[in-house]
């Protein structure tokens, strides 16, 4: 049963990161890191229209968190309808 359990847990594990529809993915501007989702993300462009500074849905790398504040950034995933954008505070050294 516990062999089941974890074999369930491997494939789920390898399905979520090789699945090209549920990257995760990273970004920080050494203060703050902001994590996408892409799997949960319903583009509503509510994360564009509230800060364009750092949400550029047409370019690559799409998200650029040194070109706004920290508590802006913060602002702005507070208002993600989806939960697609998370974030968390950087240690500090
Ligand atoms: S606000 Fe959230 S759901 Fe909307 S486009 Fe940005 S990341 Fe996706």
């Amino acid at each position: 049963m516990k062999i089941g359990l974890n074999l369930f847990k491997t494939n789920y594990l390898k399905f979520s990161i090789m699945n090209p529809n549920n990257l995760t993915k990273e970004y920080t501007n050494g203060e703050v890191t902001i994590v996408w989702q892409s799997g949960k993300c319903i583009h509503s462009a509510n994360c564009v229209k509230n800060n364009p500074d750092v949400f550029h849905p047409k370019e690559k790398p799409w998200i650029l968190p040194e070109a706004s504040t920290t508590d802006k950034i913060i602002e702005t995933i507070h208002k993600c309808p989806s939960g697609a954008l998370s974030f968390y505070m950087n240690k500090k050294n």
